[in-house]
């Protein structure tokens, strides 16, 4: 490229580009640290039933800067994809998660969910890691639901379903995350071991006066009702969205008009609040 522009090569290199390049390098080298020094946090979202009672949580890791406060995993996940680092991150979110799952079931909930990203699929400890960490902290499979996005099936996908088919064999629940977003054939619906659908936020939004966005929830709804799996609606905010989404037997949802993120103390101080709601 900057042989192609002769003698303004110098300007391919702008400063803008440079910036950005030196950042990401920045980056990289404190996730590094942050690795080494588990700097991070779980944070955990409730996931509640129709008629508003906790179900299960869903767990979403915060890295904890030393200088930046809280960083979202949008803002690191995609780079530690990138760079490998993820396994690393992998491996803390998932023994952590085991960790606090005996606190959270006590509490009343029936499940944790963990996100799993693609490259974890391709290592072949994978198995038996799990098998270690619920091991370790006597969590039972049947608490642990794996969360992945439909694009997981666009590499390899017979790897997938296989790898998949082991984790449910285990006794693990899979859920298929931002579903509707991907760019997956949902023919793989068919030879996937899947137990529920999280309908993405983006289609929940407005649901019920967005005619585009209701179509589609309304298709995912019937298309899980079909197939025998559950739906999570994410990304609930509002009391008309959460009405339509019961009208249309949505089984469970997720969002912010219920319980935002939380640190695991104040996940259990709600879950504990439930209960006596109840
Ligand atoms: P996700 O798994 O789809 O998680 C849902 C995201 O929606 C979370 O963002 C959550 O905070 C946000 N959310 C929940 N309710 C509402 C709502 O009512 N309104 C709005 N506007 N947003 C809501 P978060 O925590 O920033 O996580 C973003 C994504 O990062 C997650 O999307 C997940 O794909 C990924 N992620 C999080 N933790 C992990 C992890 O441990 N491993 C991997 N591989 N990915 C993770
Ligand atoms: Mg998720
Ligand atoms: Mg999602
Ligand atoms: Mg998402």
């Amino acid at each position: 490229e900057a042989k192609r522009r002769g003698g303004s090569s110098y300007h391919w290199y702008s400063s803008d580009l440079d910036a950005g390049m030196q950042s990401q390098v920045e980056l990289r080298t404190q996730l590094q640290e942050a690795i080494q020094q588990q700097q991070f946090e779980l944070f955990y979202q409730p996931i509640v039933d129709g008629a508003g009672h906790p179900v299960g949580v869903e767990a979403l890791v915060r890295w904890k800067h030393p200088q930046r406060g809280y960083i979202s995993p949008g803002d690191f996940i995609p780079l530690a994809e990138a760079t490998g680092q993820i396994i690393a991150i992998a491996d803390w979110v998932f023994e952590q998660a085991c960790k606090d799952t005996p606190t959270l079931l006590a509490a009343g909930i029936e499940s944790v969910s963990i996100n799993f990203s693609p490259l974890q699929f391709y290592r072949d400890d994978l198995l038996e890691n799990i098998e270690h960490a619920l091991q370790r902290y006597g969590v039972k499979p049947q608490a642990l639901v794996v969360e992945i996005t439909e694009n997981v099936f666009m590499r390899d996908s017979q790897h997938m379903i296989q790898m998949l088919h082991r984790l449910r064999k285990l006794g693990l629940s899979i859920a298929i995350d931002d579903f509707g977003t991907g760019f997956a054939s949902l023919s793989y619906l068919n030879q996937l071991p899947v137990d529920s659908l999280k309908i993405d936020q983006s289609f929940i939004r407005g649901i019920e006066q967005a005619r585009r966005n209701s179509a589609i929830a309304r298709g995912v709804l019937t298309i899980a009702q079909e197939l025998g799996v559950k739906t999570i609606a994410e990304g609930v905010e509002t009391e008309a969205e959460r009405d339509y989404l019961i009208q249309h037997n949505c089984s469970q949802m997720q969002g912010f008009l219920f319980c935002r993120p939380q640190p695991l103390a104040a996940t259990l101080q709600w879950l504990q609040e439930q209960q006596i709601k109840i």
